[in-house]
């Protein structure tokens, strides 16, 4: 009999609130995987202090000093080892990972700024993508992603047809620009409409759906291994 070697799953939060509800979607997340005999690692972004913006400090040894060409750089980096280390800490726990899932409330229609800066600076290029590897070639492939959201219109809003167009719609830039592109599959999304003025039960339903996905998610993929 072959035993499946553990799963990892590596959970990206972002929200600047401790007690929010994405804090408690993180929660269960944590508890549900790792109930499931996962390994589960956390970048909280914001009480980490993560930095979301790429620049010159993200290469301990640059190519060209006078100059900053970021792929370039990134590329070069990967190559030689010389990220910085609190970049290559991300990019390690983003390649342990069988499972990413982005915990966040949808802000502007997008991801916030400092996980959208998370995915700028730990998506390097010449070893996240690039150089010809992308999506079915991509070095992410084999992994799964998904984004667990919070939002503050309602899911009518976000029909076809409602005042703010479809979810997926809004999305494709994740699904298909960040998850796909690197090779990775992208799940469906979960989604807490409302949650900031759902009712109580409303948010416990929410994060009981949300429990039994992972659960379902978990199970699947260990037999999967
Ligand atoms: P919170 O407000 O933190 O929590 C909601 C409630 O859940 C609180 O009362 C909290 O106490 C409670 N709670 C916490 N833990 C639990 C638990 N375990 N069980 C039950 N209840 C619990 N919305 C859109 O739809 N589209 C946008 O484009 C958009 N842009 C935005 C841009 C910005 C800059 C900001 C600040 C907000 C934006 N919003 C937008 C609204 C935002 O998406 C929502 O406010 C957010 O998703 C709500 O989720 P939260 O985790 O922040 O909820």
């Amino acid at each position: 009999m072959t035993i499946p070697s553990p799963r990892t799953a590596l959970l990206v939060y972002a929200h600047p609130e401790p007690t929010s509800f994405a804090a408690a979607l993180r929660e269960r997340a944590e508890h549900e995987l790792t109930r499931a005999g996962w390994t589960v690692e956390v970048s909280d972004l914001y009480a980490d202090g993560f930095n979301p913006v790429a620049g010159p400090g993200d290469f301990t040894a640059p190519s060209d000093p006078r100059r900053l060409h970021v792929q370039r750089e990134q590329s070069h980096a990967a190559s030689r080892g010389t990220l910085a280390p609190d970049l290559l800490r991300e990019v390690e726990r983003l390649e342990r990972a069988d499972l990413l899932v982005f915990l966040t409330p949808l802000w502007w229609f997008g991801l916030p700024a400092i996980l959208k800066g998370w995915v700028d600076r730990v998506f390097v290029f010449g070893r996240v993508y690039g150089n010809g590897l992308t999506f079915e070639t991509g070095p992410l492939r084999g992994k799964q992603a998904m984004l667990a959201l919070t939002t503050g219109g309602p899911e009518s809003s976000y029909s076809e047809g409602g005042a703010h167009g479809e979810l997926d719609v809004l999305l494709h830039s994740v699904h298909h620009g960040m998850f796909r592109f690197t090779g990775m599959d992208a799940l469906d999304p979960f989604v807490a409409w409302g949650a900031g003025w759902a009712d109580d039960a409303t948010r416990t339903a929410y994060l009981d759906a949300f429990g039994k996905r992972l659960a379902a998610l978990a199970s699947t993929d260990s037999e999967a291994a």
